[in-house]
């Protein structure tokens, strides 16, 4: 383009120029007075400007336009003649911002200033504008000229700064006020037109531990990637917005099928999911997509947006790069979602959580050699609810910072006490999720809960799980050096199911490997569980590691992992987790029964897990 590396400044001067001698054509000959003329220069300059030109009547009906009219606005000439110049309107100015430029021009003065106004793709833009009054020779106004120059490629730092109000300074997308607008814009044109229209909202996943552990340099480094490859995906007369975080939202007009917002949708994942290159490494992103389609999901732009984000916090259940069109069922799921929200915060004040404790038994000697602490939602109407149901949410909303820490604090004083007690030297283990070992203050907090219960740190043991290891390799090195350098043991949790690189394995300072109990449920029967079963065993005593094994139900499956030289195990064959209460007897009967691992004869059934 012509202009590109023109100043705002120069862009403004050379318009006045072009209106002058379009103003001194139209004065300069009576025949002028109307741009109908056939006058050649004042055609060749009509037609041949790179600026918008329209002319209206004096009730702002539309007479004439040139080509680039055309090009900014998106309107044919057909389209617009004899439509009124609000066609254009954006409704981003006030009556006041009208009344004073129709009384400059009412008075026979030329206008001209900064307008927003709106293309026929719904889409509003800055331009320059300059309004000229025709008259004749009496002084009787004929005509309006405007003259007019998309100013979006133009914006200077000032403008800039106005703009952040619609358009995101990272990624230059429009933003979440500007999606607003071109919703309601689209679905008004989708109806009159009878249209189908759909609306994708996009969420990364995991996006906030690539900012939390990489950087956000790292992380506005790849909004920037996924905002271009969105755009490269899609067509023209189709908008891209970022709303946010890692939220962005597409636009698809007129289309033709709900299935075509279903193609796009598994486009966008599969662009999306291509390797991030970064600067050492390269990094892998999934993303969730949510789609609705006027009219079918929606009637206006807000229900739209509505039942978009239910189906968008669909597909991130599921978790994987997936999408999912809305259903109606959907809205009360998230309301049940908010509701579960809303009751976890309120959870830790009303003191409804406990913790449950099992056993972790040393096959040679039947005796107690660990417990590990799992959490418990005593739910008034509900009843015992799960970890496994409430901690994703508590992990998503971060109230697991807070639930961690309580539940760290119990385990302290609880295992202090038992060892004091009964004279022994049980160790705790607490679950630590991503959240937690990612925080800032965690080595403070752990101090805290170890120095407040008088407990030393050898007693107390983390789990970690494979995968939130491999998130970050090299800090998770450094937090567990802290740790170990505090005298705190470290166990891999659910080892097996992550993608362990064994390089890395071999660098953290760990002490225990726990074999994922989705392994050990079909030994000794499945020859593949049980070949991974003694591969972890052999690797857990070649790296020096204690190995326990998880869910062991049966003595079939204890006695195997006896012969394969599995010391420590535990599971629901010796006893599920149970209350503190319970488990004080739990400890009784152990010490009066010296082999406590030797469940009695009549006892073959395995116990049922009380949650
Ligand atoms: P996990 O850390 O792998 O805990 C072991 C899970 O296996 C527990 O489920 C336990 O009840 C269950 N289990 C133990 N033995 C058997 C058995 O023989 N058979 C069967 N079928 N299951 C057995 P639970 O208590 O429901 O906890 C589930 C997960 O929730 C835990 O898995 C852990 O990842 C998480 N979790 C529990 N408490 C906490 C906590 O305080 N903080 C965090 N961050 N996560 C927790
Ligand atoms: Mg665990
Ligand atoms: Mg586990």
């Amino acid at each position: 383009m012509k202009h590109e590396k023109k100043t705002r400044e120069q862009l403004v001067v050379e318009l006045d120029r072009i209106s002058d001698q379009l103003h001194q054509l139209a004065h300069s000959d009576p025949t002028l007075c109307s741009i109908h003329t056939s006058d050649k220069i004042a055609n060749a300059l009509f037609k041949n400007a790179s600026e918008g030109v329209v002319v209206t009547d004096t009730d702002s009906t539309i007479e004439k336009i040139n080509p680039s009219f055309t090009s900014v606005t998106g309107y044919s000439s057909s389209e617009v003649i004899g439509q009124k110049i609000s066609i254009l309107k954006s409704n981003r100015h006030d009556k006041e911002f009208y009344r004073l430029m129709w009384s400059s021009l009412k008075n026979g003065g030329k206008w001209q200033g900064e307008i927003w106004n709106r293309r026929k793709n719904g889409e509003i833009y800055p331009e320059w504008l300059i309004i000229i009054p025709i008259k004749n020779r009496h002084g009787n106004i004929l005509n309006y000229l405007g003259i007019f120059t998309d100013v979006t490629k133009y914006i200077n730092k000032n403008i800039q700064i106005r703009n952040h109000a619609y358009y995101d300074s990272l990624t230059g997308l429009p933003n979440r006020m500007l999606l607003h607008d071109r919703l309601a814009f689209m679905v008004n044109h989708a109806r009159r037109n009878s249209q189908l229209m759909a609306l994708l909202l996009l969420d990364l996943n995991r996006f906030k531990f690539v900012n939390e552990t990489l950087g956000y340099h790292t992380g506005d480094l790849i909004l920037q990637i996924v905002a271009e490859r969105l755009k490269s995906c899609l067509r023209d007369v189709d908008a891209v917005f970022r709303l946010g975080d890692d939220e962005f939202a597409i636009i698809l007009e007129e289309i033709v099928h709900q299935q075509d917002a279903a193609k796009v949708a598994k486009k966008v994942l599969s662009v999306c999911a291509q390797p991030m290159p970064l600067k050492d490494n390269e990094l892998f992103l999934t993303t969730s997509i949510g789609i609705s389609i006027f009219p079918n999901d929606g009637a206006n732009h807000e229900s739209l947006l509505k039942n978009g984000e239910a189906a968008m916090q669909r597909a991130k259940e599921l978790g994987t790069n997936n999408y999912q069109h809305y259903t109606p069922n959907m809205n009360e799921k998230a309301f049940e979602q908010l509701t579960l929200e809303h009751n976890l915060r309120k959870a830790l004040e009303k003191d409804q959580f406990v913790v449950f404790y099992q056993p972790q038994v040393d096959i040679s000697n039947g005796g107690i050699s660990g417990i590990e602490a799992l959490i418990r939602w005593k739910h008034p109407e509900l009843g015992m609810i799960s970890p496994v149901d409430f901690i994703p949410l508590a992990e998503e909303t971060g109230l697991i910072l807070a639930i961690g820490e309580w539940v760290l604090r119990t385990a302290c004083f609880q295992i202090k006490e038992w060892n004091c007690h009964f004279k022994k030297e049980m160790k705790m283990s607490v679950n630590l999720s991503t959240r937690q070992f990612l925080q800032q203050d965690l080595i403070s907090t752990i101090e805290s809960a170890l120095r407040d219960a008088n407990l030393e740190p050898q007693y107390l043991e983390l789990e970690i799980t494979e995968s939130l290891g491999m998130q970050n390799p090299e800090l998770t090195i450094k937090t567990l050096e802290e740790l170990k350098s505090m005298g705190i043991k470290i166990a891999i949790d659910d080892f097996g199911t992550g993608y362990s690189s064994l390089s890395y394995l071999k660098k953290f300072p760990i002490n225990t490997l726990k074999i994922d109990r989705s392994f050990v449920k079909d030994i000794p029967e499945d020859s593949n569980d049980s070949a991974i079963v003694n591969a972890i065993i052999a690797l857990a005593h070649i790296m020096k590691l204690d190995v326990i094994a998880e869910g062991v139900e049966s003595r079939d499956q204890l006695e195997y992992l006896r012969k394969h030289d599995c010391k420590k195990i535990q599971g629901y064959y010796f006893s599920p987790p149970v209350s503190a209460q319970e488990f004080t007897a739990l400890i009784y009967k152990s010490l009066n029964s010296p082999r406590f691992g030797e469940p009695c004869k009549n006892d073959t059934t395995p116990h049922s897990n009380p949650v």
